[in-house]
């Protein structure tokens, strides 16, 4: 037998190939071999790494042990574009055949794990026990598979990119169409949404050796962001330093001494953003050694997150700008 055919039968060979590329030997590593074998197997791709080379897409659904194993058996990579990571935290992988169209989609038992256990009763180690069982369990007792359609837009596939802007806040490029539009201004994920990483202060030198850093007479930029119902003004900074201080004395009558308002005008601020937004923040209860209190609401401390969202995203776009037109 060719042992660059992607069969069970080649079980050890893609394994000890696998090993190699993931560092140890591992249960995800078994099982991700057995998952593209498989996989590969159902959308008639036979030689991945050769003649198929350009026929094959695989999405994975984590970035764990068992990726690594696909990548591995199905030559598939990220920069060339064959390989599709979503951060879905499932142990689950797609296969799709190109020129065929057609894809399956294969997720890994949970009770797999379960069942493993019962082929190797005397391999102590529960890990071992599973990497050995999952060489040779069935398909069935391993996987469960669906038909799927996969979603591939013109810029998702391999090949040169077919467009590149400029982010309106950053200045950075963007490729494939990986931008959003906003009031016709192109804007990249992180301007947009937020990302991954922070922008240390110190940085800001970056975009400009002209500037004199005085602390004093720094030019900073400043926004304020306010929610509003038919131009009424429902929710901002005060309204949200009130719910944070109710939610740390657990007391409206603390909350508004905190922030320095009367407890008539706290009462009419919380009414009135019930009224407008038709939900309940604040639950008063009566009783108790403090002769009752007040807490926030599950949609009270829902809608603060929110708001906090935005409120970062909505500063790191400003700032980004500010820096970038201001060259701060
Ligand atoms: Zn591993
Ligand atoms: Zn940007």
């Amino acid at each position: 037998m060719n042992n660059k055919q992607i069969t069970i039968q080649n079980l050890e060979v893609l394994l000890k190939e696998s090993i190699k590329n993931h560092g140890h030997l591992c249960p995800g590593q078994v099982l991700g071999i057995r998952m593209a074998i498989l996989g590969l197997n159902i959308i008639n791709i036979k030689d991945p790494k050769g003649k198929d080379k350009k026929s094959l897409i695989v999405f994975v659904e984590s970035d764990r042990c068992l990726t690594d194993a696909i990548q591995s058996v199905t030559g598939c990579s990220l920069g060339r574009r064959t390989l599709k990571f979503f951060d879905y935290g499932k142990v689950a992988a797609t296969f799709y055949n190109i020129p065929q169209n057609n894809a399956i989609r294969i997720i890994a038992k949970e009770e797999a794990k379960e069942k493993a256990k019962g082929y190797f009763p005397s391999i102590v180690d529960k890990y071992k026990a599973q990497t050995e069982a999952y060489k040779i369990m069935p398909n069935e007792e391993l996987f469960e598979t669906m038909t799927v359609k996969v979603k591939l837009k013109p810029e998702d596939m391999p090949g040169k990119p077919l467009k590149q802007v400029k982010c309106s806040a950053c200045g950075e490029y963007i490729q494939d169409s990986r931008e959003t539009l906003i009031s016709e201004s192109n804007f990249c994920k992180p301007c947009s949404e937020g990302s991954y990483y922070i922008l240390q202060q110190t940085e800001k030198t970056f975009f400009s050796d002209t500037v004199v850093h005085n602390s004093q007479n720094e030019l900073i930029v400043k926004s304020k962001l306010w929610l509003e119902i038919k131009g009424e003004p429902i929710f901002g900074r005060g309204r949200k330093q009130l719910l944070l201080a109710i939610a740390k004395y657990g007391s409206i009558n603390k909350a508004a001494k905190e922030i320095q308002i009367s407890y008539k005008k706290a009462w009419s601020y919380i009414t009135s953003m019930e009224e407008r937004l038709g939900v309940k923040l604040v639950d008063r209860y009566v009783g108790g050694k403090d002769g009752g209190g007040a807490v926030l609401t599950n949609e009270a401390k829902e809608f603060l997150r929110k708001y906090e969202d935005l409120e970062e995203g909505i500063n790191e776009l400003v700032n980004r700008k500010f820096w970038r037109i201001f060259n701060v």
